[in-house]
């Protein structure tokens, strides 16, 4: 136990060693500086976040680390040993470099962006003891005392929309990590604050990661939490929606967001003609697996009776028909 203890210190040594270097990195390239300039992003912004650079050699956290070859290298998903060859070389090579911290401030991953346009165009930390993607949300840490401050969060998909919303006013933005946000997420952000606003990229992506995130919130939604959904234009996301159109825009956005049990009901009448009996039909057949979500409360019983409205049945009929079928799960 105690051993587990000191190895997870130090690898968390290793993480807070290799994002200070990359800091340092940073401060003395000028392409990448150029690269965050272009981006519009400040130098208080910058260091808010502790961007930095990893340089393009192969191996340039020889030159942080004297042993290259310790475990915790590898372990901490820095560096990548090949089994065949036995070669060791960076995972993070000419990538501006964002440090992802846990709730306590600890740097346990990293998310990388390359310069231009290759691919991959953002690489993260492997799963390692410390990094779980499904369970950190980018900018939570940096974000803790501004959720309590704004009371509310917004949580959207990438790094560099934390960074340009706390850069023009939005200091409780928080990111998934490329990954579907999870209940696990949520639940999180719920320690933090009782109110969200999911506000993802306005594409296709953005769009589904938007009934993912319905789905994990559903069964964390009760009548003193707040759940809302903030939808941009398809060519936007917030990153360049604030860039553009100025922190005001983006705050009349967020007034206008749409509460979640809005969203349910547009997501349950997809393809749903509700003028007639088939179309009814069917958007009680699509509403009851998200409905069923709900943990039971005022407000499950509040969005019933709004779904009822809208298959035109009363209420209670729709729930003991809701009863007797067990419609599969979705
Ligand atoms: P940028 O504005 O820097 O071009 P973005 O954040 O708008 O990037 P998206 O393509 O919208 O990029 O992706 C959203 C998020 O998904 C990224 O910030 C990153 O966390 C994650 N992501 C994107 N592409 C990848 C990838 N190839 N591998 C892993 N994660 C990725
Ligand atoms: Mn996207
Ligand atoms: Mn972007
Ligand atoms: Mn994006």
């Amino acid at each position: 136990r105690q051993a587990a203890k000191q190895q997870q210190d130090s690898l968390v040594d290793t993480m807070e060693r290799a994002a200070q270097a990359y800091c340092e990195q940073l401060k003395s390239t000028p392409h990448a500086i150029d690269y965050l300039k272009r981006r519009g992003v400040s130098g208080a912004v910058s260091s808010r976040y502790g961007l930095g650079y990893a340089p393009a050699g192969w191996n340039y956290l020889a030159s942080v680390f004297p042993d290259y070859t310790s475990r915790l290298l590898e372990e901490g998903g820095l560096v990548i040993h090949g089994a065949e060859d036995d070669k060791r070389y960076d995972r993070f090579r000419d990538r501006i470099m964002f440090p992802i911290r846990d709730v306590k401030g600890q740097c346990i991953g990293f998310g990388g962006r390359v310069l231009g346009d290759e691919k991959p165009k953002y690489l993260n930390s492997p799963e390692t003891p410390l990094f779980h993607k499904g369970r950190e949300l980018y900018g939570l840490y940096e974000a803790r005392t501004d959720l309590r401050e704004a009371g509310y969060a917004l949580v959207c998909e990438g790094y560099m929309d934390v960074v340009a919303l706390a850069q023009l006013g939005f200091p409780n933005a928080v990111a998934t990590l490329g990954t579907a946000c999870t209940g696990d997420h949520i639940h999180k952000l719920f320690r933090f604050t009782e109110a969200v606003v999911f506000s993802f990229d306005g594409d296709a992506a953005g769009q589904r990661a938007a009934r993912k995130a319905l789905e994990a919130v559903l069964p964390l939604v009760n009548d003193t939490r707040s759940v809302k959904f903030l939808f941009l234009p398809p060519e936007h996301d917030p990153d360049s929606f604030i860039r553009t159109h100025g922190a005001d825009a983006f705050t009349r956005m967020v007034h206008a967001a749409m509460p979640f049990n809005q969203f349910l009901l547009q997501v349950a009448s997809e393809g749903c003609d509700l003028g007639t009996a088939p179309g009814r039909a069917r958007l009680s057949n699509q509403a009851q697996p998200l409905w069923n979500l709900l943990p039971p409360s005022t407000l499950k019983r509040l969005v019933l009776d709004e779904l009822a409205q809208h298959i035109a049945l009363p209420a209670q009929e729709l729930e003991g028909i809701w009863q007797r079928t067990n419609a599969p799960a979705s």
